[in-house]
């Protein structure tokens, strides 16, 4: 990922209704969240200074903390409309919007009765996430000790700060070993996803992704999925064991801030990445139709 001095980020934010300088906004050490990780977010890509997919972002930003039992105190209409002002005042042509909210001060205990939400939206220029020769050549990636909890033991379907843990981790441990990013399985010893990414395989012309039960239903998963049915490319959405994918010719992973971006190598696995590949197929179709 580009490095990005974010101490010193000094663009317009949006904190609890007020627009104010991101530098500027600060919060209590005793906020709940801080302690106990009761707090949900999103990521938002900017292409071109508009959202992409940005009512589906806040609907699941606002959903997010549903799951953790707290309502984000702003509507649907006003959270879409303060990151189009975000974009404008910020003059951001291709970046990432970053929503926040989480529980205050109040309880140095878990229970968090009437502890009051705060909201905040930060918004920076970030063009590539993984850097342009791992879009062109692939990513490598190591395979995590650290597995998937099953959705009866974590809330999987929020966007929540506390199962990142397990993420930075794996992501971590994934830089020390000099790859890209970390493949988590789940407890079955099924492929599950990457520190912040869906995957996907190619086998024999047909795309499989693993069943989206203990991690993320990703948005740009779901859009990918539709790409598959417009281009006319079999797909399926089923469990995968991870002695399975030995057998797969691609492979690639999907989300808002990697895109579409193609694996070359699972630990000792590789992959082919090259301009005829179903990958650049789906890739061509997102870049040039969809964002
Ligand atoms: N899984 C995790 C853990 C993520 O953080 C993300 C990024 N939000 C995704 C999957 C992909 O989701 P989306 O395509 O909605 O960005």
């Amino acid at each position: 990922m580009r490095s990005i001095n974010f101490k010193k980020l000094n663009n317009t934010a949006w904190y609890d209704g007020v627009y104010t300088k991101c530098q500027n906004s600060k919060t209590h050490v005793l906020d709940h969240s801080l302690h106990f990780a009761s707090a949900v977010f999103e990521g938002i890509r900017i292409y071109n200074y508009k959202a992409f997919k940005l009512h589906e972002h806040i609907k699941r930003f606002r959903k997010s903390a549903e799951i953790l039992g707290f309502k984000v105190p702003y509507k649907q209409n006003k959270l879409e409309k303060v990151c189009k002002t975000l974009i404008k005042k910020n003059k951001i042509a291709n970046g990432y919007l970053r929503p926040l909210a989480w529980r205050s001060v109040g309880s140095m205990s878990p229970h968090s009765i009437n502890i009051k939400i705060k909201t905040f939206i930060a918004i920076w220029d970030w063009p590539v996430y993984y850097s342009e020769d791992a879009i062109k050549n692939g990513i490598k990636l190591t395979i995590s000790n650290w597995r998937r909890p099953k959705k009866e033991s974590a809330p999987t379907q929020s966007k929540c700060s506390g199962l990142y843990q397990i993420c930075t981790m794996a992501k971590n441990s994934s830089y020390k070993k000099g790859f890209d990013d970390a493949l988590m399985l789940d407890t079955d010893d099924c492929i599950a996803e990457t520190t912040s990414s869906n995957i996907f395989f190619v086998f024999k012309n047909k795309v499989v992704t693993p069943l989206p039960e203990c991690f993320l239903n990703g948005i740009t998963r779901q859009e990918v999925i539709k790409i598959c049915h417009k281009l006319n490319i079999k797909i399926e959405e089923k469990k995968i064991k991870f002695n399975q994918i030995k057998n797969a010719t691609e492979c690639f992973v999907t989300g808002t801030a990697a895109e579409i971006t193609p694996v070359r190598r699972i630990g000792r696995l590789t992959f082919n990445v090259n301009n005829e590949s179903i990958t650049n197929k789906i890739f061509s179709y997102f870049k040039n139709n969809i964002i």
